[in-house]
């Protein structure tokens, strides 16, 4: 049987064992050269010198992570104060990121404005807004093309159904609502949804958005968003998505575009998922094995508290057994088990029904795919200690890079 880790080297010099000794458990895990290649196919995809990659930071903002995409090169994107906050602290200069709000208060943007960060804006009422704060002042607009794509209706973004940015429709209003405060409209962004294997969707989207481009004379960028989907189901032989293929026609697209809309237009696109979620994974333990009724229960403690997506979106995380220092295979056999964490909720559910080799208490469970929008959207839900985070840096040695918390980070708030 298959093992992504083993196969990958992921825990370079030391091992699920050791890490979970010294650093305990559930513990998050990263793979430094694979974030570094990741963040590398990306800066590919577009054959063009005009080209920025805007890493997603709400897909994981932890500060290590964050200075590799910065000496990689990247530029980021953030969706709150606190993305901003935490990207200046890693070193990123105001103008390598780029803000892409809705819904926000004066105060947010006037945090924004006051940094010089590029702001994006996604409704006439949020132009209006900024126009009053910062009348003559430079801005993006986000427009949705009227397509939308992703793994789950609560992450598509665009299209009929979405509260996001600025319909066909209103593309009139905004420009005049602009023009009201003497705002000058320098980008315009879409982002059509998270997750996609088949660039179908991207590409007769980004042909809609890049002619919606055209009703803003003068932009200095578009930005084509994010969406690059990863192969969750990689244990069972799924395809990656075809970058070459892709990239072949993204650049046709975009040629053509620029030869009548000129060559000075930078180009922008905003990974998240693509480029952290394969590095990352989660160690726990097996503490708990039981038969209620007709299913056999495997329990971890890997809750939902830890990692929301199966609970959230109800999708498939591969995941791979180890124990004695190796991966488990089925040589003794599998079954059909649910493996699920400690938090008191039903729903809390890392994996319903899934062959698994025969597992033991005891067992590290090791969550594959899970550096996306794994600790990003952790919590302390059941005043459960969010977990510590650590890199195997490019040398197979680990180092801790967020410590876990601690009892008393349960009370610091409190006056
Ligand atoms: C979340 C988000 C992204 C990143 O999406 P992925 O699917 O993780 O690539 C890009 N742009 C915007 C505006 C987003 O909200």
């Amino acid at each position: 049987m298959y093992s992504y880790t083993e196969t990958s080297g992921f825990f370079g010099q030391t091992s699920p064992e050791l890490l979970a000794e010294r650093y305990g458990t559930p513990l998050y895990v990263y793979n430094e050269s694979i974030l570094r290649e990741r963040i590398r196919e990306m800066k590919g995809i577009l054959k063009e010198e005009s080209f920025t990659v805007n890493y997603s930071i709400k897909t994981n903002s932890n500060l290590s992570i964050l200075k590799i995409a910065l000496e990689e090169g990247l530029n980021a994107d953030a969706m709150s104060p606190g993305e901003i906050h935490v990207l200046l602290k890693a070193g990123f200069p105001a103008d390598r990121i780029f803000y892409v709000c809705n819904n926000v208060s004066d105060e947010e943007m006037r945090f924004a404005i006051e940094k010089g960060i590029m702001t994006s804006l996604d409704s006439v009422a949020q132009i209006r807004r900024f126009g009053r704060l910062n009348p003559g002042g430079r801005c993006a607009v986000r427009i949705n093309p009227g397509i939308g794509d992703g793994h789950h209706k609560k992450v598509i973004t665009a299209g009929k159904h979405t509260k996001f940015a600025v319909a066909e429709n209103d593309i009139d209003d905004a420009i005049k609502a602009a023009k009201e405060y003497d705002l000058k409209i320098v980008g315009v962004n879409q982002h059509i949804g998270s997750l996609f294997m088949d660039p179908g969707y991207f590409l007769e989207a980004l042909r809609s958005f890049l002619s919606l481009a055209e009703c803003f004379p003068g932009l200095e960028f578009v930005d084509f968003g994010g969406g690059f989907g990863i192969p969750y189901r990689k244990l069972s032989g799924e395809k990656r998505l075809d970058l070459n293929d892709f990239s072949a026609k993204l650049t046709d697209i975009v040629h053509e575009w620029r030869q009548i809309n000129g060559a000075k237009i930078m180009i922008k696109s905003e990974p998240g998922r693509y480029i952290a979620a394969e590095c990352g994974v989660i160690l726990g333990r097996v503490h708990a094995i039981k038969n209620n009724y007709e299913e056999k229960y495997v329990g971890t403690d890997i809750g939902m508290n830890v990692l929301v997506r199966p609970s959230m979106y109800n999708v498939w995380h591969d995941i791979e057994i180890y124990r004695d220092g190796k991966a488990v295979d089925d040589t003794f056999g599998s079954e059909a088990v649910t493996v699920v964490g400690n938090i008191c909720e039903t729903g809390d559910v890392l994996a319903a029904n899934r062959i698994l080799p025969v597992i033991r208490e005891g067992d590290l469970v090791c969550v594959l795919d899970a550096g996306a929008y794994g600790y990003s959207m952790a919590s302390s839900y059941n005043n459960r200690l969010r977990p510590a985070e650590v890199m195997i840096c490019s040398d197979g040695k680990d180092r801790l890079i967020r410590r876990r918390e601690e009892l008393d980070d349960l009370l610091a708030l409190f006056p």
